[in-house]
């Protein structure tokens, strides 16, 4: 492809030094269709002057290429280019007679077999042809590997307590046989595409190119393909992860378990494995975030007189003090009494709502006793709602 040697490209294409993209463009088709070999029939010197043609139109027409050109009097991808410029591409090309669904079928049968690698796209050809890019890397570049997203279930004591738990995840690992190169036995079988240089001529329709070689992806070297993982360098493996819950873990939250996600590609850093709880839920505790909430009955004497009652926390027995004339509904705050989050070192507290329980009269004192009360104490208990539904008078 590109040679060290020194070459006039202005020169060859017939351009002044300072010509624009598309003097260089017009300039070049006009002498490609002069010297193309189909028009000059057994014309080795035609063909050399098209040769000449294509390789000072593939370095003058790339901005990056052209800039090292005129820097250095040759071009090499060796040198990093001195500040200039990406290559604009070359808009305007003419397509006519080339068959492009043909080329591709052509690159991919002389790369086939096993090597998935070798298929070229069309972004692939176009920037090959005219220099808008560097092509395909010849080596694999190194690549983080994807995280893993895992369901967890854990029961509400669990997620109370905190736990360890075995988690069974399938990851990809590096393959054990090629080290996660994706080849296996010597690595320096030269590539019989093209015999080691990296570069093929193609005759795609009328015209000639000199692409990198699809087979060896420009690196001469053809890599065998290890057969235990087909070339991906990775295979996806069973494994079990110990994962620590901690105390208060809650619905929704996501664990994260550094470096347990896929291998990375070609020496890339691990990805990590994260894992989503869900909290399964108590027929009693109810868990909103680090706060527990229940219902507690009480009966109509401990609301109106107010009480010492037992309720359930996650703790056990625990005293609260009901105050007289408690209403149905009304609510008391235990705390510290709720869910020790190992996040925060905090404890969130319990609710308890309290549900009136009114009396299953089953015997006349109790019936009697109840008459008493509404006559010691009458009290008009829905007197305010009408003030409330009362409709505007039409
Ligand atoms: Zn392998
Ligand atoms: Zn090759």
């Amino acid at each position: 492809m590109p040679s060290a040697t020194k070459k006039d490209y202005y020169e060859t294409l017939g351009v002044a030094r300072g010509a624009d993209a598309d003097e260089i463009r017009k300039a070049y088709r006009r002498l490609a269709r002069k010297y193309h070999p189909d028009l000059n029939p057994g014309d080795k010197a035609a063909e050399e002057r098209f040769k000449n043609v294509q390789e000072a139109y593939d370095i003058l027409n790339d901005e990056k290429k052209r800039s090292i050109y005129d820097q250095y009097g040759f071009y090499s991808e060796n040198i990093p280019p001195n500040g200039g410029g990406q290559s604009a591409g070359s808009g305007g090309m003419n397509f006519e007679g080339f068959d492009f669904a043909e080329y591709l079928r052509q690159q991919q049968q002389s790369a086939g077999h096993a090597e998935t690698e070798g298929g070229g796209s069309f972004r692939d050809i176009f920037s090959q042809m005219f220099g808008g890019g560097r092509g395909r890397q010849a080596s694999p570049q190194a690549e983080r590997g994807a995280d893993l997203e895992y369901g967890l279930n854990v029961d509400f004591w669990e997620a109370i307590r905190g736990t360890q738990v075995r988690l069974s995840i399938l990851r990809q690992e590096i393959c054990e046989t090629c080290h996660g190169t994706g080849s296996a036995g010597s690595n320096v079988a030269v590539c019989p595409e093209c015999d080691g240089t990296g570069t093929v001529t193609q005759m795609a329709g009328a015209m000639k190119f000199n692409l990198t070689c699809p087979r060896c992806g420009g690196s001469g070297r053809l890599k065998n393909t290890c057969p235990t993982c087909r070339g991906e360098g990775r295979v996806a493996r069973p494994d079990t992860v110990e994962v620590r819950i901690p105390q208060g873990v809650s619905s929704g939250s996501r664990l994260r378990v550094a470096g347990k996600g896929n291998a990375g590609i070609a020496g890339g850093p691990d990805g990590d494995l994260y894992i989503t709880v869900r909290v399964e839920e108590h027929p009693f505790f109810k868990r909103d975030g680090d706060n527990i909430d229940i219902q507690v009955p009480v009966t109509v004497s401990e609301a109106g007189l107010g009480a010492k009652i037992e309720v359930p926390t996650i703790d056990g027995r625990s005293l609260l003090k009901i105050p007289q004339g408690t209403q149905n509904g009304q609510k008391f705050r235990l705390r510290e009494k709720g869910v020790f989050n190992a996040r925060k070192n905090t404890r969130g507290d319990e609710i308890v709502e309290v549900v009136l329980r009114s009396p299953d009269v089953q015997n006349e004192r109790t019936r009697e006793l109840l008459r008493e009360l509404a006559q010691v104490q009458p009290v008009d208990v829905r007197g305010d709602i009408w003030s409330q539904v009362q409709q505007p008078s039409v």
